[in-house]
């Protein structure tokens, strides 16, 4: 996940947790009774739910997921065979052709690709050192979009993004910025927002004041001497200045410094951007028998950051829907509506193959039944949330019903998936699968995000949860309330 969105923001998902938590309460009765299947009865007609066959079915999909290995097998192959994936290297394309071959090879029934345009940012090389009589090296990693060049100059802390936006014109000139805000653990992620405002626009904020770089505390909740990388940006009309993280361990040698006196450091980033690029969205079927032209859609980013093997963010999600489409393929009934799961491009850098995918199927807006991301690690699902059209259909009530024996409870507070906001915003109904991300900003971005930090049986629960989503909304006789509308501006 990249974007520090409106949905993540603090104030909003605190409000949520406790809400959450007071319709998990309120539901845990009925919840309990969700092994009666929603199948039609005279008081509670299921008009527009899945057949009573279909649901019966969705319970099978849903052990039988518990059962298979094919998302590790998938993941393992990814992140051994590819390895880290930064959207437009030469690892970019080879990623795209293992995802090709890797729906073949699995007998999905149409695969095909869509281009995606971008401009291409290169990492070469990195490095911070403190000067001066405490002199030592630092563990840093430039920000994705971050400038090149190496300064050397006294660092001025700031505990927070609105201290550094307060900081007066010219007050930073010759020095370097440092912000020092650490970003709280939880379970829903909402420590990321306001820890990653500081990387999207910290360094905004410096170059106004003067500094000639930023450093900054990554956004992370670790312990160890990982720095984390993630996207940045400078706004319009200011020059660019080298932006970068130092490793949680390293922001506190540097706060300890300063009790001692003025710390000087030297950053050297030696990255940039280097023209465009076209990278591919990989995408894959499984077509329906009665309304193929409709689609359910699932997926994940198969772009990651360059510093670990990208398995949690996002091989996991890739392998989650690909895992659960396939396991849908291979039930014996086939699906009233087509289930198709995207491997969206460069997703690390703006969204970028979200936004063309959205672009590319905005006249199908109306067939798109519903749309699902996978991108928040490896984590067990806790709740399920579904766009305000679609919340209180029986089709949502099915899937609620067959989720919850996987201890998935009903939200009503959440967002879709980052490559999915694109195509919510041409009107496109979605879904929010919650996983829980207590660890996942402990791996996020960093050198640590490799395939041993994935627990199989929770990603056999992640694949149970989409393979019964994905199914019950294929095969609802409604909708979820998709309908064309003029995009959000972006
Ligand atoms: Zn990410
Ligand atoms: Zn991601």
């Amino acid at each position: 996940m990249l974007v520090a969105s409106s949905h993540l923001d603090l104030p909003m998902r605190f409000a949520r947790l406790s809400l959450s938590l007071a319709v998990a309460l309120a539901l845990s009765a009925p919840l309990a009774l969700h092994a009666q299947p929603v199948a039609p009865d005279s008081a509670t007609p299921a008009r527009n739910g899945a057949s009573p066959a279909a649901v019966n079915q969705a319970d099978a999909l849903r052990e039988a997921a518990l059962r298979d290995d094919t998302a590790w097998q998938v993941l393992e192959s990814l992140t051994t065979e590819v390895g880290p994936r930064v959207a437009g290297s030469a690892a970019d394309a080879r990623a795209v052709a293992w995802m090709v071959a890797k729906f073949k090879t699995l007998g999905f029934d149409k695969v095909w690709t869509e281009p995606v345009t971008f401009p291409k940012w290169v990492r070469r090389g990195e490095s911070a050192e403190v000067m001066g009589a405490h002199a030592q090296p630092l563990h840093v990693t430039a920000l994705g979009g971050s400038a090149g060049g190496s300064v050397t100059g006294e660092i001025v802390r700031f505990a927070t993004l609105a201290d550094l936006e307060a900081a007066p014109a010219g007050s930073l000139t010759g020095k370097i910025a440092f912000l020092d805000y650490r970003m709280a653990r939880m379970k829903d992620g909402s420590g990321y927002g306001p820890g990653s405002r500081g990387r999207s626009r910290g360094p905004s904020a410096a170059i106004r004041a003067g500094a000639s770089a930023y450093l900054m505390r990554s956004v992370g909740t670790d312990d160890h001497r990982n720095p984390h990388t993630g996207m940045t940006r400078y706004d319009e009309g200011l020059v660019p200045v080298p932006a970068a993280a130092v490793s949680n361990p390293d922001a506190d040698q540097l706060a300890r410094l300063l009790q001692r006196g003025p710390v000087a450091v030297k950053l050297s980033l030696d990255c940039g951007w280097d023209g465009e690029y076209t990278s591919q969205n990989v995408i894959a079927e499984v077509r329906g028998h009665g309304k193929p032209d409709e689609v359910v859609t699932i997926g994940g980013h198969l772009d990651s950051w360059d510093l670990g093997t990208g398995a949690i963010d996002d091989g996991a999600g890739i392998a989650i829907t690909t895992a659960a489409a396939l396991l849908i393929k291979r039930q014996p009934m086939r699906p009233l509506r087509t289930v198709r799961v995207v491997a969206f491009a460069n997703e690390e850098q703006g969204l970028h193959g979200g936004r063309a995918y959205a672009e590319a199927h905005k006249a199908d807006v109306a067939r798109q039944q519903i749309m699902a991301e996978s991108d928040f690690g490896a984590g067990r699902i806790y709740a399920i949330t579904f766009s305000e059209g679609g919340r209180s259909s029986d089709a949502a009530h099915q899937i609620e019903a067959a989720l919850a024996p996987l201890g998935i409870k009903t939200d009503t507070e959440g967002g879709p998936g980052p490559d999915v906001i694109a195509s919510a915003a041409n009107g496109v109904a979605w879904a929010e699968l919650q996983q829980d991300g207590t660890d996942y900003f402990d791996l996020h971005h960093t050198p640590d995000d490799t395939l041993d930090k994935v627990d199989p049986a929770a990603l056999r629960q992640n694949v149970a949860a989409y393979a019964v989503f994905a199914w019950l909304a294929a095969n609802a006789n409604g909708t979820f309330g998709s309908a064309p509308k003029a995009a959000a501006p972006r």
